[in-house]
């Protein structure tokens, strides 16, 4: 129901999510009250901007679940076996993630609602999910790149634009609340072991992600090369006639995008039944034409194509499409040597896609592991390294790994933690470098450790870089 006046709403946690929910439902007429576990400056601060506005706010106790309670909204990185949930649960009260919120607010103006085309994966998600926005804003269709980056999930449901369609960026932790979501069509671009403390298990994980196909009506979209994605299309249940749509790195099979001679191609949208496949673009019109780029590109020309977007449209979004910044993003040429920052690879999964873009390779890596093991990622790659520069408080880790399966590559461990050690590290790694290769930032790592995220992270790479160059020049 759409009647929100008089209702008693919990909203679990204050932050990027629970903020503006609960500024949403208070401005239904809805009675709100958030609850939160921590009782820092920054939370009171937050708490009486709240409170002034007329919203309850109750700080140092997520476990209570407020009298009287008939809805919790919970910011997705709550864990689902927070003590608050079991009290809910109890109480026969429905948990909604902030997606489940958004989604169920959809229409409230009487409008009717834009479907959306959804996208989850252990990795390129925002990618997708960009490139998805730039074909079909390409073919003409009112549209937002929604979730990380970009419109959050409240405004492109509730704000003044009206949408055609929206391109929407799903994690694990937001598909895991969000039961009812059913969107038009869906992606999961790949699976591998993220988050896995907070999923329990690598198959509530998958689990989780395989909602985004539930209901789905016209296509589920998997990685013909990652057959877990596929199994989870199997085990969906979806609206009659909705087919699943393969994307493939080689020659596709019916019902599949995939390349061949250079060529994206379309064989599962084909309107004139003569013709075996559809051009759709060129690999060169991607942005970086790097293998895991491309298998993004043809999930989001899946989406789009599902969607009924035309080719033409498919490859005028490609070539619109630039990357965000870290993400595989050229930074400079010094010395003949190209500086490329993936600061973003902070786990080994985005870390070896990106390794596998380039040869021969001087690695910048290290920083947290989050509890990952890294013998798999440097043994694949081994054959590419130049050589590797280590960096950040898990670096040993990646040093044992160097060890044991690419013992000739030449290690620098700068035994840092510093700031500063960044602006060593491509000093380093330049050393290393000769005239052709690649100077890679790809940790396998997250951030923390050395810097605020991964973004001042990409930048003081990136400033060292510069400087490398002034000198050189
Ligand atoms: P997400 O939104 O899922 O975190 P991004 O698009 O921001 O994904 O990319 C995150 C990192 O993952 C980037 O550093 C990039 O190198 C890597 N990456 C992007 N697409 C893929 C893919 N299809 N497979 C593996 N790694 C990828």
């Amino acid at each position: 129901t759409q009647d929100w006046q008089g209702r008693h709403v919990t909203v679990a946690g204050l932050g990027v999510s629970g903020i503006p929910a609960a500024r949403v439902l208070h401005g239904l007429g809805a009675v709100v009250t958030v609850v939160n576990d921590g009782d820092d400056e920054r939370a009171r601060a937050q708490a009486a901007e709240l409170e002034a506005e007329g919203i309850t706010v109750r700080l140092g106790d997520g476990a209570t679940l407020p009298e009287g309670t008939e809805l919790v909204v919970t910011a997705p990185g709550w864990k689902p076996d927070k003590p608050l949930f079991a009290v809910a649960a109890e109480a026969g009260v429905e948990v909604w993630g902030d997606v489940e919120l958004a989604w169920r607010l959809r229409g409230l103006d009487g409008r009717e609602a834009a479907p959306w085309l959804a996208v989850t994966g252990t990795n390129g998600k925002t990618t997708t999910v960009r490139m998805l926005a730039a074909i079909l804003e390409a073919a003409g269709l009112k549209t937002a790149a929604v979730g990380n980056i970009g419109v959050s999930l409240l405004d492109a449901v509730l704000g003044d634009e009206k949408y055609d369609v929206l391109a929407v960026e799903l994690s694990s932790y937001q598909l895991h609340w969000a039961p009812s979501l059913r969107a038009h069509s869906a992606a999961v671009l790949n699976l591998a072991p993220d988050h896995l403390d907070w999923h329990g298990s690598m198959e509530a994980y998958a689990a989780d992600k395989g909602r985004v196909y539930e209901g789905n009506t016209v296509a589920c979209v998997y990685n013909a090369a990652d057959p877990a994605t596929e199994d989870l299309v199997r085990e969906a249940d979806v609206v009659e006639g909705c087919r699943a749509i393969g994307f493939t790195l080689g020659t596709p099979g019916p019902s599949q995008l995939g390349v061949v001679d250079g060529i994206l191609v379309d064989r599962a949208f084909v309107e004139n039944r003569q013709k075996q496949a559809q051009e759709l673009a060129q690999v060169s019109d991607v942005d970086p034409p790097a293998p895991h780029n491309i298998a993004n590109a043809l999930a989001a020309a899946a989406l789009a194509r599902a969607f009924g977007v035309e080719p033409a449209a498919v490859r005028e979004g490609l070539r619109a499409f630039r990357p965000d910044a870290h993400r595989i993003e050229y930074v400079d040429e010094v010395d003949g040597v190209a500086y490329v920052d993936d600061s973003k690879a902070t786990n080994t999964h985005a870390t070896e896609a990106s390794l596998a873009a380039y040869d021969p390779i001087v690695w910048i890596a290290g920083g947290l592991a989050k509890g990952a093991t890294f013998d798999e990622l440097v043994e694949k790659s081994a054959k590419r390294l130049r050589g590797a520069v280590l960096i950040g408080a898990d670096r040993a880790l990646i040093a044992e790994a160097l060890a044991r399966h690419a013992p000739e590559v030449p290690v620098v461990d700068l035994d840092r933690t510093d700031t500063g050690a960044m602006s060593a590290a491509v000093r380093e790694a330049a050393r290393l470098a000769r005239p052709g290769d690649t100077v890679l930032l790809a940790p396998a790592c997250a951030s923390m450790d050395m810097f605020a995220n991964y973004n001042k992270r990409g930048e003081a790479f990136a400033d060292a870089v510069r400087a490398l160059a002034a000198e050189r020049a």
